[in-house]
Protein backbone atom coordinates (compact mmCIF):
# COMPACT_ATOMS: atom_id res chain seq x y z
CA UNK A 1 0.00 0.00 0.00
CA UNK A 2 1.45 3.22 -0.96
CA UNK A 3 -1.37 5.77 0.14
CA UNK A 4 -4.03 6.33 2.75
CA UNK A 5 -7.71 5.10 0.73
CA UNK A 6 -9.27 8.57 1.92
CA UNK A 7 -11.62 10.45 -0.08
CA UNK A 8 -11.16 14.08 0.31
CA UNK A 9 -8.51 16.80 1.64
CA UNK A 10 -11.23 16.94 4.23
CA UNK A 11 -11.00 13.88 5.27
CA UNK A 12 -6.96 13.97 5.14
CA UNK A 13 -6.84 16.67 7.10
CA UNK A 14 -8.67 14.81 9.80
CA UNK A 15 -6.82 11.64 9.79
CA UNK A 16 -3.45 14.01 9.88
CA UNK A 17 -5.08 15.76 12.90
CA UNK A 18 -5.89 12.68 14.91
CA UNK A 19 -2.47 10.98 14.07
CA UNK A 20 -1.04 14.21 15.47
CA UNK A 21 -3.52 14.18 18.39
CA UNK A 22 -1.96 10.63 18.67
CA UNK A 23 1.60 11.39 18.58
CA UNK A 24 1.79 14.53 21.16
CA UNK A 25 -0.61 12.07 23.73
CA UNK A 26 1.62 9.34 23.18
CA UNK A 27 5.17 11.20 23.50
CA UNK A 28 4.71 14.70 24.91
CA UNK A 29 7.46 16.80 23.44
CA UNK A 30 8.70 18.33 26.86
CA UNK A 31 9.35 15.15 28.39
CA UNK A 32 10.36 13.10 25.62
CA UNK A 33 13.85 13.00 24.05
CA UNK A 34 13.74 14.20 20.47
CA UNK A 35 14.81 11.23 18.96
CA UNK A 36 11.92 9.55 20.27
CA UNK A 37 9.40 11.57 19.41
CA UNK A 38 10.87 12.19 16.03
CA UNK A 39 10.99 7.98 14.93
CA UNK A 40 7.24 7.88 16.52
CA UNK A 41 6.47 10.98 13.98
CA UNK A 42 8.19 9.25 11.13
CA UNK A 43 6.73 5.75 11.75
CA UNK A 44 3.48 7.29 12.07
CA UNK A 45 3.75 8.91 8.55
CA UNK A 46 3.94 12.56 9.84
CA UNK A 47 7.54 12.83 8.87
CA UNK A 48 7.04 13.82 4.89
CA UNK A 49 3.07 13.30 4.51
CA UNK A 50 3.75 12.95 1.18
CA UNK A 51 6.00 10.12 1.34
CA UNK A 52 4.56 6.55 1.13
CA UNK A 53 3.69 4.60 3.69
CA UNK A 54 5.96 2.50 6.01
CA UNK A 55 8.53 5.36 4.50
CA UNK A 56 8.00 8.33 6.57
CA UNK A 57 4.33 9.66 4.65
CA UNK A 58 0.88 8.81 4.13
CA UNK A 59 1.03 9.18 0.52
CA UNK A 60 -1.34 12.66 1.13
CA UNK A 61 -0.92 16.11 -0.84
CA UNK A 62 1.71 17.70 0.74
CA UNK A 63 -0.35 20.77 1.47
CA UNK A 64 -1.54 18.56 4.40
CA UNK A 65 2.02 19.10 6.21
CA UNK A 66 0.62 22.70 7.15
CA UNK A 67 -1.47 20.89 9.57
CA UNK A 68 1.68 18.98 11.14
CA UNK A 69 3.67 21.79 11.67
CA UNK A 70 0.93 24.06 12.82
CA UNK A 71 -0.16 21.08 14.97
CA UNK A 72 3.58 20.08 16.51
CA UNK A 73 5.57 23.13 16.59
CA UNK A 74 3.73 25.11 18.86
CA UNK A 75 3.11 21.71 21.05
CA UNK A 76 6.85 21.93 21.51
CA UNK A 77 7.66 19.52 19.00
CA UNK A 78 11.45 19.17 17.87
CA UNK A 79 11.81 20.54 14.47
CA UNK A 80 13.75 17.62 12.11
CA UNK A 81 14.72 20.00 9.64
CA UNK A 82 16.87 21.77 11.99
CA UNK A 83 18.28 18.99 13.30
CA UNK A 84 19.91 17.91 9.97
CA UNK A 85 19.43 20.69 7.40
CA UNK A 86 20.60 18.94 4.10
CA UNK A 87 19.59 15.65 5.32
CA UNK A 88 15.99 16.91 5.12
CA UNK A 89 15.72 19.77 2.60
CA UNK A 90 17.91 18.05 -0.17
CA UNK A 91 18.61 14.19 1.17
CA UNK A 92 15.10 12.76 1.40
CA UNK A 93 13.72 13.85 -1.79
CA UNK A 94 16.71 12.83 -3.38
CA UNK A 95 16.49 9.51 -1.65
CA UNK A 96 12.43 9.07 -2.32
CA UNK A 97 13.25 9.98 -5.89
CA UNK A 98 16.06 8.03 -6.91
CA UNK A 99 16.63 5.70 -4.52
CA UNK A 100 16.56 1.89 -3.99
CA UNK A 101 13.81 0.22 -1.75
CA UNK A 102 16.88 -1.04 0.56
CA UNK A 103 18.16 2.80 0.41
CA UNK A 104 15.02 4.28 1.63
CA UNK A 105 14.63 1.52 4.13
CA UNK A 106 18.07 2.28 5.78
CA UNK A 107 18.51 6.10 5.44
CA UNK A 108 15.49 8.02 5.73
CA UNK A 109 14.06 7.49 9.73
CA UNK A 110 17.65 8.32 10.72
CA UNK A 111 17.94 11.14 9.06
CA UNK A 112 14.91 12.43 9.92
CA UNK A 113 15.14 11.78 13.60
CA UNK A 114 19.06 13.20 13.12
CA UNK A 115 20.87 10.68 14.26
CA UNK A 116 22.36 10.38 10.68
CA UNK A 117 23.61 14.21 9.72
CA UNK A 118 23.63 14.60 6.12
CA UNK A 119 25.82 16.25 3.82
CA UNK A 120 26.17 17.97 0.07
CA UNK A 121 29.31 16.92 -2.03
CA UNK A 122 28.97 18.82 -5.19
CA UNK A 123 31.11 21.84 -5.42
CA UNK A 124 35.09 21.39 -6.35
CA UNK A 125 37.99 24.22 -6.57
CA UNK A 126 36.84 23.96 -10.65
CA UNK A 127 33.38 23.15 -10.47
CA UNK A 128 30.50 25.42 -8.59
CA UNK A 129 27.89 27.14 -10.87
CA UNK A 130 29.47 24.53 -13.76
CA UNK A 131 29.04 21.87 -10.99
CA UNK A 132 28.22 19.10 -14.10
CA UNK A 133 32.32 20.07 -14.92
CA UNK A 134 33.47 18.23 -11.68
CA UNK A 135 36.17 16.43 -11.65
CA UNK A 136 36.71 13.90 -8.68
CA UNK A 137 36.84 10.97 -9.80
CA UNK A 138 34.92 7.10 -9.01
CA UNK A 139 36.52 3.77 -10.92
CA UNK A 140 34.72 0.59 -10.82
CA UNK A 141 36.61 -1.99 -9.31
CA UNK A 142 34.39 -5.34 -8.82
CA UNK A 143 31.85 -4.55 -6.63
CA UNK A 144 33.36 -1.44 -5.32
CA UNK A 145 34.03 2.04 -6.47
CA UNK A 146 37.20 4.32 -5.89
CA UNK A 147 36.84 7.49 -5.36
CA UNK A 148 39.49 10.48 -5.46
CA UNK A 149 39.31 13.96 -5.54
CA UNK A 150 38.32 16.68 -3.81
CA UNK A 151 35.22 18.51 -2.69
CA UNK A 152 34.50 22.72 -1.24
CA UNK A 153 32.27 24.49 0.90
CA UNK A 154 31.15 21.30 2.22
CA UNK A 155 28.36 22.14 4.66
CA UNK A 156 28.81 20.57 8.17
CA UNK A 157 30.85 17.88 6.80
CA UNK A 158 32.31 18.02 10.16
CA UNK A 159 29.20 16.52 11.61
CA UNK A 160 28.54 14.23 8.39
CA UNK A 161 27.39 10.55 9.12
CA UNK A 162 26.18 10.09 5.17
CA UNK A 163 27.51 12.25 2.00
CA UNK A 164 25.43 13.11 -1.21
CA UNK A 165 28.48 12.31 -3.68
CA UNK A 166 28.52 13.17 -7.37
CA UNK A 167 31.58 11.99 -9.18
CA UNK A 168 32.64 11.53 -12.81
CA UNK A 169 32.32 8.01 -13.86
CA UNK A 170 33.16 8.45 -17.79
CA UNK A 171 35.51 11.20 -18.89
CA UNK A 172 34.85 10.39 -22.45
CA UNK A 173 31.02 11.41 -22.32
CA UNK A 174 29.93 15.35 -22.29
CA UNK A 175 29.84 16.56 -18.91
CA UNK A 176 26.51 16.49 -17.90
CA UNK A 177 26.31 12.62 -19.33
CA UNK A 178 29.03 10.72 -17.23
CA UNK A 179 28.58 11.30 -14.10
CA UNK A 180 27.20 8.92 -11.40
CA UNK A 181 25.37 9.79 -7.79
CA UNK A 182 26.57 7.68 -4.58
CA UNK A 183 26.21 8.13 -1.13
CA UNK A 184 29.47 8.13 0.83
CA UNK A 185 30.33 7.16 4.59
CA UNK A 186 31.75 10.41 5.31
CA UNK A 187 33.84 8.15 8.05
CA UNK A 188 35.40 5.56 5.58
CA UNK A 189 39.23 5.21 5.55
CA UNK A 190 40.44 8.00 2.92
CA UNK A 191 37.64 10.55 3.77
CA UNK A 192 39.23 13.84 5.52
CA UNK A 193 37.44 16.99 6.37
CA UNK A 194 39.27 20.26 6.69
CA UNK A 195 37.69 22.95 8.70
CA UNK A 196 37.56 26.91 6.37
CA UNK A 197 36.96 29.62 8.35
CA UNK A 198 34.06 32.16 6.98
CA UNK A 199 33.43 35.67 7.98
CA UNK A 200 31.51 35.14 10.95
CA UNK A 201 34.27 33.36 12.46
CA UNK A 202 32.82 29.98 12.56
CA UNK A 203 33.73 27.09 10.16
CA UNK A 204 30.24 25.83 9.09
CA UNK A 205 31.52 24.23 6.01
CA UNK A 206 35.21 22.37 5.07
CA UNK A 207 37.06 21.34 2.58
CA UNK A 208 36.81 17.11 2.15
CA UNK A 209 39.47 15.29 0.73
CA UNK A 210 38.96 11.56 -0.87
CA UNK A 211 42.31 9.39 -1.23
CA UNK A 212 41.11 6.12 -2.62
CA UNK A 213 37.80 5.78 -0.66
CA UNK A 214 35.91 2.77 -1.90
CA UNK A 215 32.04 2.78 -2.13
CA UNK A 216 30.14 0.04 -2.46
CA UNK A 217 27.99 -0.34 -5.50
CA UNK A 218 24.53 -0.81 -3.93
CA UNK A 219 25.58 2.53 -2.44
CA UNK A 220 24.65 4.30 -6.27
CA UNK A 221 21.83 6.13 -6.38
CA UNK A 222 20.37 6.16 -9.59
CA UNK A 223 21.76 4.70 -12.91
CA UNK A 224 25.80 4.44 -14.21
CA UNK A 225 26.24 7.96 -15.84
CA UNK A 226 22.85 9.25 -14.49
CA UNK A 227 24.03 10.96 -11.94
CA UNK A 228 22.70 14.76 -13.14
CA UNK A 229 19.30 13.87 -12.98
CA UNK A 230 19.46 12.63 -9.41
CA UNK A 231 21.49 16.23 -8.80
CA UNK A 232 18.74 17.98 -10.39
CA UNK A 233 16.81 16.80 -7.66
CA UNK A 234 19.37 17.73 -5.27
CA UNK A 235 19.38 21.12 -6.73
CA UNK A 236 15.76 22.23 -7.05
CA UNK A 237 14.85 21.19 -3.54
CA UNK A 238 18.06 22.99 -2.24
CA UNK A 239 16.58 26.21 -3.72
CA UNK A 240 13.47 25.47 -2.39
CA UNK A 241 15.07 24.93 1.39
CA UNK A 242 17.02 28.10 1.44
CA UNK A 243 14.78 30.24 -0.30
CA UNK A 244 11.10 28.81 0.25
CA UNK A 245 10.81 29.07 3.82
CA UNK A 246 7.11 30.19 5.12
CA UNK A 247 7.36 31.68 8.41
CA UNK A 248 5.17 33.27 10.77
CA UNK A 249 3.66 36.65 9.67
CA UNK A 250 6.63 39.24 10.63
CA UNK A 251 9.08 36.88 11.73
CA UNK A 252 12.52 35.61 11.16
CA UNK A 253 15.05 38.12 9.88
CA UNK A 254 11.92 41.34 8.95
CA UNK A 255 11.21 40.01 12.87
CA UNK A 256 14.98 40.75 14.31
CA UNK A 257 14.54 44.21 12.96
CA UNK A 258 11.28 45.22 14.60
CA UNK A 259 12.23 43.93 17.50
CA UNK A 260 15.80 45.90 17.32
CA UNK A 261 13.62 48.92 16.08
CA UNK A 262 11.44 48.54 19.10
CA UNK A 263 14.53 47.96 21.85
CA UNK A 264 16.47 50.84 20.28
CA UNK A 265 13.52 53.42 20.97
CA UNK A 266 13.79 54.58 17.70
CA UNK A 267 11.46 57.44 15.91
CA UNK A 268 12.53 58.71 13.05
CA UNK A 269 10.35 58.73 9.62
CA UNK A 270 12.79 57.62 7.18
CA UNK A 271 14.06 54.86 8.94
CA UNK A 272 10.48 53.59 9.64
CA UNK A 273 10.00 54.32 6.16
CA UNK A 274 12.62 52.12 5.50
CA UNK A 275 11.63 49.65 7.58
CA UNK A 276 8.28 49.42 6.54
CA UNK A 277 9.62 48.93 2.83
CA UNK A 278 11.95 45.70 3.82
CA UNK A 279 8.66 44.57 5.75
CA UNK A 280 6.07 44.34 2.84
CA UNK A 281 9.71 42.75 0.88
CA UNK A 282 9.11 40.29 3.41
CA UNK A 283 5.71 39.56 3.62
CA UNK A 284 5.53 39.48 -0.61
CA UNK A 285 8.46 36.63 -0.23
CA UNK A 286 6.14 35.11 2.44
CA UNK A 287 2.76 34.72 0.24
CA UNK A 288 4.78 33.84 -3.08
CA UNK A 289 6.50 31.13 -1.00
CA UNK A 290 2.92 30.31 0.43
CA UNK A 291 1.77 30.43 -3.15
CA UNK A 292 4.44 28.01 -4.51
CA UNK A 293 4.25 25.67 -2.01
CA UNK A 294 0.98 25.24 -2.68
CA UNK A 295 1.22 24.68 -6.25
CA UNK A 296 3.78 22.47 -5.96
CA UNK A 297 2.97 18.84 -6.94
CA UNK A 298 4.73 15.81 -5.41
CA UNK A 299 8.23 15.28 -6.87
CA UNK A 300 10.97 17.24 -7.71
CA UNK A 301 10.23 20.83 -7.45
CA UNK A 302 10.40 23.22 -10.55
CA UNK A 303 12.51 26.04 -11.85
CA UNK A 304 9.99 28.61 -9.87
CA UNK A 305 11.96 27.74 -6.60
CA UNK A 306 14.84 29.84 -7.99
CA UNK A 307 12.96 32.95 -7.49
CA UNK A 308 12.49 32.61 -3.69
CA UNK A 309 15.82 31.48 -3.98
CA UNK A 310 17.25 35.06 -5.45
CA UNK A 311 14.52 37.52 -3.55
CA UNK A 312 15.40 35.60 -0.02
CA UNK A 313 19.28 35.98 -0.30
CA UNK A 314 19.20 40.04 -1.40
CA UNK A 315 15.62 40.49 1.07
CA UNK A 316 17.98 38.99 3.90
CA UNK A 317 21.03 41.10 3.36
CA UNK A 318 19.02 44.34 3.27
CA UNK A 319 17.95 43.77 6.14
CA UNK A 320 20.85 42.51 8.85
CA UNK A 321 22.12 45.62 7.22
CA UNK A 322 19.51 47.52 8.36
CA UNK A 323 19.64 45.95 11.65
CA UNK A 324 22.96 46.21 11.99
CA UNK A 325 22.73 50.44 11.03
CA UNK A 326 20.19 50.73 14.11
CA UNK A 327 22.63 49.74 16.51
CA UNK A 328 24.76 52.72 15.77
CA UNK A 329 28.98 52.36 16.66
CA UNK A 330 27.81 49.29 17.83
CA UNK A 331 26.89 47.90 14.95
CA UNK A 332 30.28 47.63 14.06
CA UNK A 333 31.93 45.36 16.67
CA UNK A 334 30.62 41.32 17.11
CA UNK A 335 29.78 41.16 20.95
CA UNK A 336 31.32 37.36 20.84
CA UNK A 337 34.23 38.44 18.40
CA UNK A 338 35.42 35.21 16.12
CA UNK A 339 36.85 32.31 17.93
CA UNK A 340 36.62 29.31 15.88
CA UNK A 341 33.84 27.10 16.19
CA UNK A 342 32.41 24.27 14.77
CA UNK A 343 28.67 24.95 14.79
CA UNK A 344 26.02 21.94 14.88
CA UNK A 345 24.14 24.06 12.88
CA UNK A 346 24.32 26.03 9.50
CA UNK A 347 22.79 29.43 8.73
CA UNK A 348 21.99 30.82 12.49
CA UNK A 349 23.11 33.59 13.84
CA UNK A 350 23.16 34.59 17.99
CA UNK A 351 23.42 38.09 16.67
CA UNK A 352 22.39 40.77 14.26
CA UNK A 353 26.22 41.79 13.87
CA UNK A 354 26.74 37.39 12.81
CA UNK A 355 23.80 37.53 10.96
CA UNK A 356 24.67 40.67 8.64
CA UNK A 357 28.20 38.89 8.57
CA UNK A 358 26.54 35.47 7.96
CA UNK A 359 23.86 36.74 5.42
CA UNK A 360 26.47 37.71 2.75
CA UNK A 361 26.52 34.20 1.79
CA UNK A 362 23.05 33.92 0.82
CA UNK A 363 23.29 34.79 -2.94
CA UNK A 364 26.38 32.50 -3.10
CA UNK A 365 25.26 28.99 -0.77
CA UNK A 366 22.54 26.90 -3.24
CA UNK A 367 23.60 28.39 -6.57
CA UNK A 368 24.99 31.98 -7.09
CA UNK A 369 21.84 34.99 -7.84
CA UNK A 370 23.33 35.41 -11.23
CA UNK A 371 22.29 31.77 -11.79
CA UNK A 372 19.23 31.66 -10.51
CA UNK A 373 18.32 34.91 -13.02
CA UNK A 374 20.18 32.66 -15.67
CA UNK A 375 17.64 29.84 -14.30
CA UNK A 376 14.32 32.04 -14.41
CA UNK A 377 15.39 33.88 -18.09
CA UNK A 378 15.37 30.59 -19.42
CA UNK A 379 12.75 28.46 -18.27
CA UNK A 380 10.22 30.50 -16.66
CA UNK A 381 10.44 33.59 -19.21
CA UNK A 382 11.79 31.60 -22.27
CA UNK A 383 14.84 34.10 -23.20
CA UNK A 384 17.67 32.88 -24.78
CA UNK A 385 20.00 30.29 -23.41
CA UNK A 386 23.24 31.39 -21.72
CA UNK A 387 26.31 30.05 -24.06
CA UNK A 388 27.95 26.75 -23.40
CA UNK A 389 30.17 26.08 -25.82
CA UNK A 390 31.26 22.79 -23.90
CA UNK A 391 27.48 20.97 -23.78
CA UNK A 392 28.14 18.30 -26.52
CA UNK A 393 32.12 17.96 -25.84
CA UNK A 394 33.46 14.88 -24.08
CA UNK A 395 34.74 16.32 -20.87
CA UNK A 396 38.35 15.19 -21.32
CA UNK A 397 38.37 17.45 -24.22
CA UNK A 398 37.38 20.55 -22.09
CA UNK A 399 40.28 22.33 -21.23
CA UNK A 400 40.04 23.22 -17.40
CA UNK A 401 41.84 26.29 -15.52
C1 LIG B 1 27.91 29.31 2.99
C2 LIG B 1 28.08 28.37 1.84
C3 LIG B 1 27.75 27.05 1.99
C4 LIG B 1 27.91 26.15 0.93
N1 LIG B 1 27.62 24.83 1.13
C5 LIG B 1 27.84 23.94 0.12
C6 LIG B 1 27.63 22.55 0.35
O1 LIG B 1 27.22 22.11 1.44
N2 LIG B 1 27.90 21.69 -0.65
C7 LIG B 1 28.33 22.10 -1.87
O2 LIG B 1 28.52 21.26 -2.74
N3 LIG B 1 28.57 23.43 -2.12
C8 LIG B 1 28.33 24.34 -1.13
N4 LIG B 1 28.56 25.69 -1.36
C9 LIG B 1 29.13 26.10 -2.64
C10 LIG B 1 28.19 26.88 -3.54
O3 LIG B 1 27.23 26.04 -4.11
C11 LIG B 1 29.07 27.55 -4.60
O4 LIG B 1 29.90 28.49 -3.93
C12 LIG B 1 28.25 28.25 -5.67
O5 LIG B 1 27.55 27.34 -6.45
C13 LIG B 1 29.14 29.15 -6.58
O6 LIG B 1 30.20 28.44 -7.06
P1 LIG B 1 31.71 29.02 -6.96
O7 LIG B 1 31.93 29.42 -5.54
O8 LIG B 1 32.63 28.02 -7.55
O9 LIG B 1 31.69 30.35 -7.83
P2 LIG B 1 31.82 30.45 -9.41
O10 LIG B 1 30.95 29.43 -10.05
O11 LIG B 1 33.27 30.43 -9.77
O12 LIG B 1 31.21 31.88 -9.70
C14 LIG B 1 31.96 33.08 -9.56
C15 LIG B 1 31.06 34.24 -9.98
O13 LIG B 1 30.73 34.11 -11.38
C16 LIG B 1 29.31 34.13 -11.58
N5 LIG B 1 28.96 33.19 -12.65
C17 LIG B 1 29.43 31.94 -12.85
N6 LIG B 1 28.85 31.37 -13.92
C18 LIG B 1 27.98 32.29 -14.43
C19 LIG B 1 27.08 32.30 -15.53
N7 LIG B 1 26.96 31.23 -16.34
N8 LIG B 1 26.32 33.42 -15.74
C20 LIG B 1 26.43 34.50 -14.92
N9 LIG B 1 27.28 34.56 -13.86
C21 LIG B 1 28.05 33.46 -13.61
C22 LIG B 1 28.75 33.65 -10.25
O14 LIG B 1 27.41 34.11 -10.06
C23 LIG B 1 29.73 34.28 -9.24
O15 LIG B 1 29.37 35.62 -9.00
C24 LIG B 1 28.40 26.61 -0.32
C25 LIG B 1 28.73 27.96 -0.47
C26 LIG B 1 28.58 28.84 0.59
C27 LIG B 1 28.94 30.28 0.39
Amino acid sequence: MTSLDTASPETDETTVAALCQQLLEELPPKHTDPVAFLGRQFDLGLAWVHFPVGQGGLGLSPRQQRTINETLYPAGAPIAAFRNVIGHGMGAPTLITHGTEAQKARYLRPLFTGEEVWCQLFSEPGAGSDVAGLATKAVLDGEEWIVNGQKVWTTLAHLAKWGMLVARTDPDQPKHKGMTYFVVDMHAPGVEVRPLFQITGEAEFNEVYFTDVRIPDSERLGEVGEGWRATLTTLMNERVAIGGGIPAKGAGFIGEAVKEWKAGGHTDAARRDALMALWVRAEVLRLTNIRASQLRAVGTPGPEGSIGKALSADLNKDISAFTVGLLGAEGMLKPDGYPMERPKHAMQWANPQQAFLRARANSIEGGTTEIAKNILGERVLGLPGDVRNDKDVPWSQVPRS
